[in-house]
């Protein structure tokens, strides 16, 4: 085997790992969502919130409401759930963090360091448990 063919198939298995990995992640993610307890913080947050549109947030579709989204595609029930009743809060990898103002924070699996409304919603709601 060359040189070439050896790189190539390095790099295809070396692809064919990730791809196995990233497959393998909701399920670890959802898992540690069922592990989660809830741990309510009266007070602010030092943790910025997601921003719409920009990395995880822009692939799962997060919009701080739900009825922000626009892609009428987007907007169906989910596990016997409407899609108005569909929001962080009452999803399995949500775990409230602290209050805003008036509104409810919380911490979610897809999104480390980061906060997200109770009041959103991403493609990935599952209901809680
Ligand atoms: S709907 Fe669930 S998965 Fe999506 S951002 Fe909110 S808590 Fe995270």
């Amino acid at each position: 085997m060359n040189q070439n063919r050896r790189e190539f198939f390095k790099k295809v298995i070396i692809g064919a790992g990730s791809v196995a990995a990233a497959a393998a992640l909701p399920e670890t993610v959802i898992a540690q969502g069922r592990r989660g307890k809830e741990a309510a913080v009266a007070g602010g947050s030092d943790l910025p919130l997601v921003t719409p549109g920009q990395g995880m947030a822009a692939s799962v579709n997060y919009q701080h409401k739900g009825s922000d989204i626009k892609d009428a595609k987007l907007k169906t029930d989910r596990q016997g759930v409407k899609f108005t009743d569909q929001k962080c809060a009452n999803c399995m990898l949500y775990t409230k963090h602290a209050m805003q103002g008036s509104e409810e924070v919380g911490k979610c699996q897809l999104f480390a360091n980061q906060l997200v409304k109770s009041t959103g919603w991403c493609t990935s709601w599952a209901k809680k448990a």
